[in-house]
């Protein structure tokens, strides 16, 4: 199964209309990141610091119904619109239960920066290390490993 993927112009869209709504589907209410697990670059437009990619991974929770979601950001401006099909901005989101944001909060009480992308804690590590395991679903589960530490999985299928 292909990575569901929101269909975007090849031009850059404003950044109130790009990505994941910051709503949540369900009930409305405005999601916010639990933990931010992986960043490389800077924005586009962030003056000359920006060399043609950034991309993030982070995992956002709804603070009215308690759903969350991975969240995978990829923009790469390295070829001109005219030149490629793809879009600069791409995203991908995986689902997350109640209890998936339960267990990565307990996997992270050692943290001591769960926003940080640039926190070195084993916590971090392990998310990072493995915040691909999840891919081809659009549903994704949190678990707790013998360690203790969070880890990204399917939620179903193969491990
Ligand atoms: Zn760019
Ligand atoms: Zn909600
Ligand atoms: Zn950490």
């Amino acid at each position: 199964m292909i990575p569901r993927l929101c269909p975007r112009p090849a031009v850059r869209p404003y950044a109130a209309a790009m990505g994941l709504k910051r709503e949540c589907e369900r009930c409305g209410a405005e999601r916010r990141p639990v933990v931010e697990i992986n960043e490389r670059g800077v924005p586009h437009g962030a003056g000359p610091e920006h060399r043609q990619v950034h991309d993030y991974v982070r995992i956002l929770e709804c603070p009215g119904c308690g759903h969350g979601v991975l969240y995978s950001f990829s923009h790469d401006c390295y070829l001109q619109p005219w030149e490629t099909d793809e879009p600069w901005d791409m995203d991908w989101t995986w689902r997350l239960e109640p209890e998936d944001l339960t267990r990565l909060r307990q996997g992270l009480a050692d943290c001591p920066d769960p926003l940080s992308h640039l926190c070195r804690c084993p916590a971090h590590d392990v998310l990072r290390n493995e915040r691909h395991a999840a891919v081809d679903q659009d549903e994704a589960r949190v678990v707790l490993g013998e360690d203790g530490l969070p880890r990204l999985r399917r939620r179903t299928g193969h491990q």
